[in-house]
């Protein structure tokens, strides 16, 4: 089956960006476009234009350092807008202006104080006006999902017919449920005339936690290019997650076969980008890109990833861009995954000298959360202390187990390259070897999958 190609427009820079703590620079904005540019994204919407000085410096400067991608520019549906998004896009190798008017009741006559027809009107010319400067001209009916559905199809008709090639429908305050969501967007190809001039594109707000979900059941309809930003941000609880959205489809090719330009392992960069800019970081549960996404502490699943990835994980790490999974050392972890992080450390036990490392690893995982590699070397350290029954001072640390900390410890291992790892090296009297006979106690190799149930 041929699979239908989804436009990516990006928003970060725009709905992201208004949301508290996430403002940015222009030098800011221009990292992040490169990145865009780098994921692959179709389109980016760099600012709105009219709303500040710094966000038309924004859009001008990425509209003249990125070339690839479409650059957008918002607007209000009034001259004023357009002609200031215009000017800000002049630079741009592909440029769109995106116009907006509100089209529910509720926002005809609490915000804007017009009646429906002058709303009609007001967007018919605004489109018109947009597309005497650019052919590519976006048009979105804000809080569309709250707009009665045959009012909203007049206007769409009314902005295809005056040169509209983008209908956006943003679920603006987030009030949409999956299916009222796609079955809206059927409406509106059914109902629409001229529709099949126009993509359909979908805008859709977290406020229920459904952003994602609204998007996947709005393509599903037919729409075309999914609205989103990195890590979710935006206007309150966010905008549908541009990394969610594309791992979604990447996944599940059999039930949602589009294709998107996105390179996936771009995804975690361009998190840790933005995080690293706006200062505000991801929950660490975040699908795709959070800090525990790939990470498995319970024993059975450590071990299952450990044999085989694919048991506990439906993409790799490496599909996203993280570099490796994380294997959390806590209380619910096993001997097999205990033992591959004490090899990577540069430890290797025999079965019965693990034994008694896990031993006293349990009793320490039960006292704090989360064993670190620092907790773990001091573990191994006393373990083979209490074997040789020598002080630590006597002994010498084998080189690649404190680089390995050096690199694994959490101020950065510092303290262990000033305190070498006491233990003889591995060629002469080893850990392992100093260990063997003092293991009495062998813990049932069942004991690992009792954690995980
Ligand atoms: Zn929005």
């Amino acid at each position: 089956m041929e699979k239908a190609r989804i436009t990516v427009f990006d928003t970060t820079l725009r709905d992201g960006e208004q949301s508290p703590g996430c403002s940015m620079n222009v030098q800011e904005k221009l990292r992040v476009a490169r990145q865009l540019d780098r994921l692959g994204v179709d389109v980016i919407e760099a600012g709105f234009p009219i709303s500040s000085d710094g966000d038309f410096a924004a859009v001008q400067a990425v509209a003249a350092a990125v070339r690839r991608p479409i650059i957008a520019a918002l607007a209000r549906a009034c001259s004023q807008d357009i002609e200031r998004a215009r000017q800000a896009l002049k630079g741009a190798a592909r440029r769109r202006i995106h116009v907006f008017l509100a089209t529910s009741d509720i926002h005809l006559q609490y915000k804007l104080r017009i009646s429906r027809d002058q709303c009609l009107e007001q967007a018919r010319d605004a489109v018109r006006l947009a597309k005497s400067f650019c052919d590519d001209v976006e048009f979105s009916p804000e809080d569309a999902t709250r707009t009665d559905p045959a009012f909203l199809c007049q206007v769409l008709e009314a902005v295809v017919e005056a040169g509209a090639t983008t209908l956006n429908i943003p679920d603006t305050v987030g009030y949409s449920m999956p299916e009222e969501f796609g079955e809206l967007i059927q409406t509106i190809r059914q109902r629409v005339r001229g529709i099949e001039r126009a993509t359909i594109s979908v805008h859709c707000h977290n406020d229920l936690g459904l952003a994602v979900a609204n998007t996947l059941a709005a393509l599903a309809a037919g729409a075309r290019q999914v609205e989103c930003t990195i890590n979710g941000i935006g206007e309150r609880a966010g905008n549908a997650s541009l990394e969610e959205i594309v791992m979604a489809m990447r996944v599940r090719p059999d039930r949602y076969a589009y294709l998107t330009g996105v390179a996936s392992e771009q995804l975690y960069p361009a998190s840790q980008l933005l995080s690293e800019i706006t200062g505000v970081g991801v929950q660490p549960n975040k699908a795709i890109i959070g800090r525990n996404a790939f990470a498995h502490e319970a024993g059975i699943h450590q071990d299952g990833v450990l044999k085989n990835p694919l048991t506990y994980e439906i993409m790799t790490p490496q599909s996203v861009g993280v570099p490796d999974s994380t294997l959390v050392l806590g209380k619910h972890s096993g001997r097999h995954a205990l033992g591959l992080r004490c090899q990577q450390l540069g430890h290797h036990f025999e079965r019965r000298e693990l034994d008694e490392i896990y031993r006293r690893f349990v009793v320490l995982a039960d006292k704090i959360k989360q064993v670190e590699d620092h907790h773990l070397l001091q573990l191994i350290r006393e373990s083979c202390v209490a074997a040789l029954r020598i002080p630590p001072a006597h002994v010498e640390a084998p080189a690649r187990a404190v680089a390995a900390s050096a690199v694994a410890g959490p101020n950065g291992g510092r303290e262990y390259l000033q305190k070498p790892f006491p233990i003889p090296p591995a060629t002469d009297l080893g850990p392992a070897s100093l260990l063997r006979n003092s293991m009495a106690e062998h813990h049932c190799e069942q004991e690992d999958y009792l954690w995980g149930v």
